[in-house]
């Protein structure tokens, strides 16, 4: 993808974002850390893609754990400068774990402090050029983007993948305006003149055009039947969790879900499934994606 060569992408999987390193000449600046199991991994990427530069600038489009989860050991190692989208300082600043998402999905996240925050409509500068913060709420009530006109590029986090987008939580809430949320932030980036989108997750890509085609569609297939949002939600936590753990027993997926109030709650509110019908649905489908594998008892993460 043609990325000028101050902007370098860590393209890493589903479990941590991808790191977005941006050399500002004396200095580096990163946008994003990944998920805190891999922290390490995080740190070894950054310091071979630094080759000696400082990194002074830590930045998040929005403080999902996949996202910030490395925040705290970037910090440990580079004394960095950090700046979070100003609508999730309150739940940064509290560590207000309810609104994280932590237990509730079952995931985790190191604490962090921030020195600064960054709204919709703030300019920044970094890699020699001019980046607008845009507001992309629907994945992520909170969220930013970074735009940079002149380059064309668009660091658009779970806003916008290049087949898809993150989940919409608020919906899944049973909070409404999600989905619209959703669709005005989509219409926003379908606005702007893109080049390369530097997603959260996946290779950076050029045709724009076909990915927002793909996400209206699907946003459209979810405003018109919302359990479809809520069966694929619940397959991605239960992916995410079992390339965490590596494997899980089968005996103890009841239990698991219960222990992980999003299931309930989603189930509850969008499926009204039986428990162990939600399980050998959720373990038939994710086989069937080949998402993961049945052996013996053990669920484990293909
Ligand atoms: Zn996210």
């Amino acid at each position: 993808m043609n990325l000028p060569p101050q902007i370098r992408v860590l393209e890493r999987g589903w479990l941590s974002s991808n790191n977005i390193l941006i050399d500002n000449g004396d200095a580096c600046a990163l946008v994003d850390s990944g998920y805190h199991a891999h922290a390490a991994q995080t740190l070894s990427l950054l310091q071979h893609a630094l080759a000696g530069k400082p990194l002074t600038w830590l930045i998040n489009t929005h403080c999902h754990s996949d996202h910030m989860g490395g925040n705290a050991a970037v910090q440990r190692a580079y004394a960095c400068r950090t700046s979070i989208p100003v609508g999730e300082a309150p739940a940064i600043a509290a560590w207000d774990d309810a609104t994280l998402m932590l237990r509730y999905t079952g995931q985790s996240a190191e604490r962090f402090g921030y020195d600064d925050t960054i709204a919709a409509g703030d300019r920044l500068q970094l890699g020699g050029l001019e980046w607008q913060a845009l507001a992309a709420p629907g994945h992520d009530r909170h969220a930013l983007m970074f735009y940079a006109p002149a380059a064309r590029i668009l660091i658009s986090g779970d806003a916008l993948w290049e087949n898809g987008f993150g989940l919409i939580f608020q919906e899944l809430f049973g909070q409404a305006g999600g989905f619209a949320d959703t669709r005005a932030t989509l219409e926003t980036i379908s606005r702007l003149d893109i080049a390369t989108a530097i997603p959260g997750h996946g290779a950076p890509f050029g045709d724009v055009e076909r990915s927002l085609a793909t996400a209206f569609q699907r946003l459209d297939a979810y405003e018109r039947d919302p359990a479809k949002l809520a069966r694929h939600a619940l397959k991605v936590m239960l992916s995410f969790s079992l390339m965490i753990l590596g494997r899980m027993e089968l005996a103890g997926l009841p239990q698991f879900l219960v222990d992980r109030p999003i299931y309930g709650d989603v189930n509850r509110r969008f499926l009204r499934l039986p428990e162990a019908e939600l399980c050998a649905y959720l373990v038939k489908d994710l086989e069937r994606a080949g998402a993961l594998k049945l052996e013996d008892g053990w669920l484990r993460a293909t």
